[in-house]
């Protein structure tokens, strides 16, 4: 099969080199710069150095036997560490999070910057229609429009309020799942410091608007100058979701100076990220699979949100989609 997948985060790639694996041929689209999606690593340049940020998910856990294989594979490779300050079974992709979504990516043929803006189903099989600033002629169709295909099948694996307008018009069933899920977002502060800060813990959890604080620098296989990423609750990011980034760097580096011991040093990188899809509330189904349609959605929408559980679902659609 020829196989388009749509997303080339770490559930789209897990379906991916599966697929691959079993001898299919795969292409991802996805709208993104670089590797990463929720697991995305953000690198600034400072007059103290580059200084980097895990502003998505900060950490994963392995109980899978499945992904703890995986996970094996990948601390061999190098592109994952333990964190014990975050637990004794935690891990974290280095030099960043994104590192093990650019490792896998590395196997596999993914377009970057390519948004898919629908998908269309004619005798030849899916068609993908997109829009991107740098398409190479090889992405285009003999009629020079953009889209990619014929596939025979296509894979959605994008966060669930993303996923129900692309199938809305080809399985209503499928699109209600995923309009069904709603996922909680997070805004998220990122801040270096030319000097260190006088806070004892590497981590802050639960307190006040503060859901997660982590000195990032302190992760293995950082360098640079102190960094830290401050995430509000989510009932916080809620209720001021449209309040400018400004403000809310601002509050949240307010909030975090009060665990210091010593008055904090001007940041020299303040920037705000607003996930607007952060955390689903997980329909548990693990994959949806058409097999007459031969179209799939995977994700942590389908099982937990969390990164074990998002490559588990595109194992399992893989699976499916092998069996089927
Ligand atoms: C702030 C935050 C903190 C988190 N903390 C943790 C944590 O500590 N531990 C943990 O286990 N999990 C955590 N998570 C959750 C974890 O990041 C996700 O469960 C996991 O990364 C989801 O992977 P995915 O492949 O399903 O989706 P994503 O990573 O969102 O990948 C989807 C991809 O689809 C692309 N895309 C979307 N729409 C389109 C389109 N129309 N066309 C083309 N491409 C498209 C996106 O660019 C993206 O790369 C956190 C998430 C956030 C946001």
């Amino acid at each position: 099969m020829r196989i388009a997948i749509i997303g080339a985060g770490i559930a789209g790639l897990s379906c991916a080199l599966r697929l691959q694996d079993a001898g299919h041929g795969v292409t991802l689209f996805d709208k993104g710069r670089g590797a990463g999606g929720r697991m995305s690593t953000r690198r600034v340049e400072t007059s103290a150095g580059e200084a980097a940020f895990d502003h998505g998910a900060q950490y994963l856990t392995a109980r899978d036997p499945a992904f703890v294989t995986a996970v094996g594979e990948w601390a061999a490779a190098g592109v994952i560490a333990r964190w014990p300050a975050a637990g004794d079974d935690a891990w974290v992709g280095t030099p960043g999070m994104n590192a093990i979504v650019k490792y896998l990516a590395d196997q596999a043929d993914v377009h970057w910057r390519h948004r898919v803006t629908a998908i269309r189903r004619s005798d030849a099989g899916w068609h993908i229609a997109l829009s991107s600033t740098d398409l190479a002629p090889s992405d285009l169709s003999p009629t020079n429009s953009l889209t990619a295909g014929p596939f025979d099948a296509v894979v959605i694996a994008v966060p669930a309020e993303q996923a129900a307008p692309l199938l809305a018009d080809h399985n209503p069933v499928m699109a209600a799942e995923a309009e069904a899920c709603r996922s909680s977002p997070s805004w998220t502060v990122m801040l270096a410091f030319a000097q260190p800060v006088a806070i004892a813990d590497d981590i802050i959890r639960h307190a006040g608007i503060i859901g997660w604080a982590a000195r990032n620098s302190a992760k293995p296989g950082r360098h640079g100058p102190e960094a830290w990423v401050v995430q509000a609750t989510p009932d916080w990011s809620t209720t001021h979701l449209e309040d400018s980034a400004d403000s809310v760097v601002g509050r949240l580096l307010t909030a975090l100076a009060d665990h210091a011991e010593e008055p904090m040093p001007e940041p020299i990188v303040r920037a705000g990220h607003r996930w607007r899809y952060a955390r689903a509330t997980a329909a548990n189904h693990g994959a949806l699979w058409n097999a007459e349609a031969r179209l799939g959605a995977a994700g942590d929408w389908l099982l937990a949100p969390r990164i074990e559980s998002a490559w588990l679902s595109g194992r399992m659609l893989a699976d499916r989609m092998l069996g089927g």
